[in-house]
């Protein structure tokens, strides 16, 4: 019988069905990090529990490290106690940790796949809600809980409510200067950012199939901000491709093998599915969130909604504007900010450091903005330095950083001061998100951070001339 990608690997992890209708199912791989794990490691120790697979699970360190001065110990005390933690269970428990040391250290969501680890057909959980990044390689992918994390430590295991299937497929060829960040808050901004719940989303058509592994990595990171559990990509060659010599993928004849099942966890072509949408990819224009939730965004030449505006578009749009301090009918364009961010699991890898760096070659920060560079993960890092990327982002007034969560959600030093309006690549847009309980944070693609770095103010990044 013909199957979406996530009935087959649901159906293949699935231990058994629950009398209350839900499924538990295995978890091939667990990641963990140091927020989400100390609680949970307690509650396993005060019950006598170990971890009942070490080698699936695997831990780094991302959320809370500085990004500025990497020394131990930390000069946050907190930072410091919950690393030390992290280590002391993974010690015990014999799991493996890519610390600072390790030379593989980074963002949970760009490590995974960057070491291979992640793979199609997979199921993925871990304690953060862009576990859903993980996807983009077919794999079904989750973030969960505290006493979840506690549950797959304990029994590898999650007791799931099951999920309906919507596929959005994206038509057409992304113009100029547009980029899967554009796509993606195109998504959400139709579908609403709860428009996913119960869902997972299968991303398809002719622009995903034609995006690297990199942008349907952007594209599936975000689907938890359109309310859906998960998303995912089918696996294709793209895929393959990327996976092939990663340090934990298949080697030799056991990764055609697995090329060849990962095949068959692909969706059926008549597999059929709860929800069905297209999208006109080629009428995407340059995006910015202007609100506080990422639904709320405009192209950056259109004018903001009015609070008058019916139906979901309307809810929350007073509220939006008043916190942003801006007027109904305004331009976006033209928004003068504080600080530039490129950085964050949705974009801070090194094609997204490309990007932004084509866009701010021979150019300079405005005198007034703090920018900074906060790479996806060390290997990120290396790799952009050994092309060059660092200098041109120092030469243009860039502080280049070690890798990080960083201003993604400032639970380290790199935070937000008051009122500052902050151009960022990251993921979230919530009131507080980035430090400052009144700092206001605008979503855009790294190439739209880095434009409105140079100018000072929120520009369309197709007005720069080489800028894509
Ligand atoms: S970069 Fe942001 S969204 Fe991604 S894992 Fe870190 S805190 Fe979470």
């Amino acid at each position: 019988m013909s199957a979406t990608l996530l009935q087959k690997v649901w159906d293949a992890h699935t231990v058994r069905r629950l009398p209350n209708g839900q499924t538990q199912l295995f978890i091939g791989l667990h990641l963990i990090h140091e927020v989400t794990t100390p609680q949970a490691f307690d509650m396993l120790r005060a019950r006598g529990w170990g971890v009942r697979f070490p080698e699936r699970t695997i831990g780094t360190v991302d959320h809370i490290v500085p990004t500025l001065d990497q020394r131990r110990p930390f000069l946050d005390v907190m930072a410091e106690d919950m690393l030390s933690a992290l280590e002391r269970n993974c010690r015990e428990a014999g799991v493996r940790l890519l610390d600072l040391t390790s030379g593989a250290q980074g963002i949970v969501h760009v490590i995974g796949p960057e070491l291979g680890l992640t793979q199609p057909g997979m199921t993925i959980a871990c304690g953060d809600s862009h576990t859903s990044t993980h996807g983009a390689f077919g794999a079904v992918a989750f973030g969960i809980g505290t006493s979840q994390v506690r549950d797959v430590l304990a029994s590898q295991c999650l007791a799931m409510d099951p999920l309906k299937v919507r596929r959005i497929r994206v038509r057409g060829r992304l113009s100029r200067g547009v980029y899967a960040k554009d796509v993606i808050l195109g998504i959400i901004r139709r579908l609403g950012v709860n428009g996913g719940v119960g869902y997972a989303y299968e991303y398809a058509g002719e622009t995903i199939e034609r995006m690297t592994m990199d942008e349907r990595m952007t594209i599936c990171n975000m689907s938890i901000e359109g309310g859906a559990r998960a998303g995912y990509v089918n696996p294709d060659q793209v895929t393959f491709d990327y996976m092939r010599g990663r340090k934990f993928a298949p080697q030799g004849d056991a990764f055609e093998s697995a090329c060849a099942w990962w095949k068959r966890m692909a969706s059926d072509p008549d597999a059929a599915y709860d929800d069905d949408v297209e999208i006109d990819g080629s009428s995407i224009r340059p995006t910015v969130t202007w609100g506080i939730n990422p639904g709320q965004s405009v192209y950056v030449d259109e004018p903001l909604p009015s609070a008058a505006a019916g139906g979901s578009e309307g809810a929350g749009i007073g509220e939006a504007l008043d916190f942003m301090g801006f007027r109904a009918g305004q331009r976006i364009s033209g928004t003068r900010i504080d600080v530039a961010f490129v950085g964050s699991c949705t974009n801070a890898r090194l094609s997204d450091l490309r990007e932004a760096a084509k866009v701010i070659r021979g150019r300079h920060v405005a005198p007034h903005v703090r920018a900074l560079v906060v790479p996806g993960s060390q290997p990120v890092r290396l790799a952009a330095e050994r092309e060059g990327l660092d200098r041109i982002f120092l030469d243009a007034g860039f502080e280049w950083r070690g890798a990080g969560c960083s201003m993604c959600l400032a639970m380290n030093p790199d935070k937000l001061e008051g009122r500052e309006i902050c151009a960022s690549s990251s993921n979230r847009n919530f009131k507080g998100r980035q430090g400052s309980p009144t700092g206001r944070t605008l979503l855009m693609s790294p190439a739209m951070v880095a434009a409105a770095a140079v100018a000072g103010e929120v520009v369309d990044v197709r007005e720069l001339a080489d800028g894509h």
